[in-house]
């Protein structure tokens, strides 16, 4: 299989010129020939600044989130052609932090992956459980319920998604999934995909989210089923971030 793990990186609403800067810079010169593929998703100011810190490196750019539409009244939305006039390539959607504070439901996460993939933007597609649906033993039902949204409008190209595994009760808490939790809902990821898009399903990656750090990434990565990392936190630390592309082979 050819598949290359991907590593990203979110942070979130975190950065300033000055920081980014330095964070960009170290990350080009301690990433120069990855075995994986490698992108930071900025917040949308720095876009115009990351793209040319990333340039002629093999760091890719991405974006935090992407309108459901084209262009219009939709104030404070970025949509996707807008993100590719930047050389975005990947966009994060469905984020717990979007589903929570800003309301995102399954259908709304299905149109922003549409209007990804109908510009080239490849979606980096959050499913998740939080902690109380784990305690009521319904992880599995969440993440088949996200991820069902998403196959129904986007079925034609679903081999073109990302996902990104992403337990609400493991983000910025320092709580990871043991690799064997974590394992097991990408399997039933990688059979839902399976069953959307047989022959691909293969190679559609499945990267985890969720505390991932510098000291777990190893053991995380070494699942069967986990194709690479969604990383807040440590992504911000250029020598963290380098260590867990490293992990990534
Ligand atoms: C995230 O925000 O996607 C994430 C995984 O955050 P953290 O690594 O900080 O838990």
């Amino acid at each position: 299989m050819t598949k290359k793990m991907l590593i990203a990186g979110n942070w979130k609403m975190n950065g300033s010129l000055a920081a980014n800067e330095a964070l960009v810079k170290a990350l080009v010169a301690g990433a120069a020939a990855p075995a994986c593929e490698i992108a930071v998703c900025v917040p949308a100011p720095y876009l115009a600044q990351v793209q040319s810190l990333v340039a002629g490196s093999p760091i890719a750019l991405g974006a935090q989130d992407v309108s459901t539409q084209a262009q219009g009244a939709f104030t404070g939305e970025q949509s996707a052609v807008m993100l590719r006039e930047f050389g975005v390539r990947y966009a994060i959607v469905g984020h717990s932090e979007r589903r929570q504070y800003h309301g995102e439901t399954d259908e709304v996460v299905a149109a922003k992956t549409a209007a990804a993939l109908a510009n080239g933007i490849t979606p980096i597609v959050c499913v998740g459980e939080t902690l109380a649906q784990r305690e009521a033993g319904a992880t599995e039902e969440v993440v088949k319920r996200q991820l069902a949204a998403v196959i129904h409008v986007n079925g034609h190209c679903i081999s073109e998604i990302v996902v990104a595994y992403e337990p609400v009760w493991a983000i910025g808490t320092g709580k990871t999934a043991t690799p064997e939790q974590a394992q097991a809902v990408h399997a039933v990821l990688r059979a839902q995909l399976h069953h959307a898009a047989s022959d691909h399903a293969a190679g559609i990656r499945i990267l985890y989210g969720g505390s991932m750090n510098a000291a777990n990434a190893a053991e995380l990565l070494a699942q069967a089923d986990i194709d690479g990392g969604l990383i807040g936190g440590a992504s911000l630390k250029a020598a963290d971030f380098l260590q867990i592309i490293a992990a990534a082979r």
